[in-house]
């Protein structure tokens, strides 16, 4: 589905399963941001097609943070010419805890591959830029992405409309979440692209979901 320029999204709206929601950028080097499940992908693909993207159309692939329904879809893209990136700490978090997540919630630990990490910061992909902004608190390694051109600002698991990240898993801390929910806030955001629910449009609109997220929760974190 087209949100804008440039910009695809493929919000995940079935009740019956959890998933996350995919979000595509398209130029000279597409990236596909959160893959999600793995047994789920077969659905992204197919509205990526209707958009005319195949798999192996993306040359990179983001993942926000290391939890099975935003990373476990990295295993459709490694025998294909698509680099796949993360933040180190999501990496390490994989070699260490990660595996015992995914047996928690019944999955088997996915294979994947690292071709380089996230930093803090500019990342240039194809004509577009974007900036990192490395977000701690719902998961290790949870980074947002910001793309000053759109004003747009994908957010992973951190904040959602009218919600935010969970803390209790693996690596969650409340007091990280919170600086990283009041460092977005900072930005200037037109679309908020959330990893979870719907995706939010116009500078008051975010606006808003930031007051009412921070007024809500954070007397609780
Ligand atoms: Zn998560």
């Amino acid at each position: 589905m087209k949100l804008s320029d440039h910009l695809f999204a493929y919000p995940w709206e079935s009740m019956a399963e959890n998933n996350c929601n995919s979000y595509l950028v398209d130029g000279k080097v597409p990236m596909l941001i959160d893959p999600g499940h793995h047994h789920l992908f077969p659905q992204l693909k197919a509205g990526m097609l209707e958009d005319g993207f195949k798999p192996s159309d993306i040359k990179l692939v983001v993942t926000t943070h290391p939890h099975p329904d935003h990373f476990e879809g990295v295993q459709n893209f490694l025998d294909l010419e698509t680099r796949i990136a993360m933040h180190a700490e999501a990496e390490s978090f994989m070699e260490e805890q990660g595996a015992m997540l995914f047996r928690m919630m019944g999955l088997r630990p996915p294979p994947y591959r690292v071709d380089f990490h996230l930093v803090e910061g500019e990342l240039e992909v194809g004509d577009h830029r974007f900036q990192v902004i490395y977000t701690p608190g719902h998961a290790p390694g949870s980074i947002c992405l910001y793309w000053p051109e759109a004003k747009a600002l994908v957010t992973g698991d951190v904040i959602f409309s009218q919600s935010l990240g969970r803390t209790d898993l693996p690596g969650g801390r409340g007091a990280l979440l919170k600086a990283s929910i009041d460092r977005l806030t900072e930005l200037d955001v037109e679309l908020l692209l959330p990893g979870h629910g719907p995706v939010l449009r116009g500078k008051a609109a975010v606006k808003e979901n930031f007051y009412l997220v921070r007024s809500t929760f954070f007397r609780f974190i």
